[in-house]
């Protein structure tokens, strides 16, 4: 299988019948990008810059910040990066910063929430990007935001950064792009405002599942109840890819269920054309979808979705299918 998956790495990733599926990285360490070649991925579609901020002993100062992203940057190459900011808060704690006791740290004070009501924390990470990407076009999206209010505020932030930056004589990018995590279920029912004002937009579906089904994405009891593949997640899924595309707005997906094959099958029927995973699932999901008769699967997938009925398990309808 390995060695399979490794004569994949340059092979197009393309389906039987010639859609372009782009495979990308999720990342969040360094030692994460040599996995970028030897996947053969398209680009880092989500890298988690909260997690160099884990693992390390003290808060980082914009100086290493800058060298971080320098070095995701240069590895990529002509790849694209995809940098959120900082997503702390709820699980993901940093031993060096004083938590904040809350009943419900999920939905606390946490990402983009936070770096709105501390912007010095949002502005060092943003002044750091701006000049790791001098000259180059940065791709910037921000976590968690629950309405499209929270984007703009997070844009405006942004802008003042650029403005220091140019006014103390830092080059800044050519080109910048910004975008946010769609994961908070509010969101949903803002999608046509948020596509007018964002350049491009990731699906966040661990969260957005955790939210949309009330079911704690770390909690072993509950993690088998409800699935990803059921109708109105799926269902879910195909207003946003459906919705992204009448307004030419580039999509992406990069919760987990983008890595599993079977998932990612349905994903790629229901329209999703960019896929972000950890490095092991590109081989297995390239093998997959180069098999797959993406328009077909399609046309026998929407009408059972609308019907809202499986006929049994998609799971087995997939797999026979596949
Ligand atoms: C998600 O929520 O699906 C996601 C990709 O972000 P994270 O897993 O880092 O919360
Ligand atoms: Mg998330």
């Amino acid at each position: 299988r390995q060695a399979q998956y490794k004569r994949l790495r340059h092979r197009p990733s393309v389906t039987l019948d010639g859609e372009e599926i782009s495979l990308m990285l999720n990342a969040g360490l360094t030692v994460d990008l040599p996995h970028l070649e030897e996947a053969g991925a398209a680009g880092i579609g989500l890298f988690r810059t909260e997690i160099p901020f884990m693992v390390a002993q003290t808060f980082p100062r914009m100086r290493e910040q800058t060298g971080l992203y320098e070095s995701v940057i240069s590895a990529a190459g002509e790849r694209p990066v995809v940098f959120r900011t900082l997503d702390i808060g709820g699980d993901k704690v940093l031993p060096y910063l004083r938590a904040v006791q809350e009943e419900n740290p999920a939905m606390g004070w946490r990402a983009v929430r936070l770096g709105l009501d501390r912007p010095a924390l949002l502005r060092t990470q943003q002044r750091a990007l701006l000049r790791a990407s001098a000259g180059r076009r940065l791709r910037l999206m921000f976590p968690m935001v629950t309405e499209t209010g929270e984007f703009e505020q997070a844009r405006a932030i942004l802008e003042r950064d650029k403005l220091h930056l140019q006014k103390h004589g830092h080059d800044i990018p050519a080109e910048i792009k910004l975008g946010t995590m769609i994961e908070v279920p509010s969101l949903l029912f803002e999608l046509d405002e948020l596509f007018r004002i964002v350049d491009f937009a990731s699906v966040g579906s661990n969260d957005l599942f955790h939210f949309l089904t009330a079911t704690d994405r770390g909690n072993p009891r509950v993690a088998e109840r409800y699935d990803a593949m059921s109708a109105p997640f799926l269902r879910v899924l195909k207003t946003i890819v459906d919705r992204a595309a009448v307004a030419d707005v580039p999509l992406s997906i990069c919760g987990e269920m983008a890595g599993r094959p079977l998932e990612a099958m349905a994903l790629i029927a229901l329209g999703y054309r960019t896929l972000s995973m950890s490095p092991s699932a590109i081989g297995p999901v390239k093998a997959m979808l180069r098999k797959l008769k993406a328009n077909e699967l399609r046309a026998r997938l929407l009408p059972r979705l609308e019907a809202g009925r499986w006929d049994g398990d998609l799971r087995l309808f997939l797999k026979s299918y596949a």
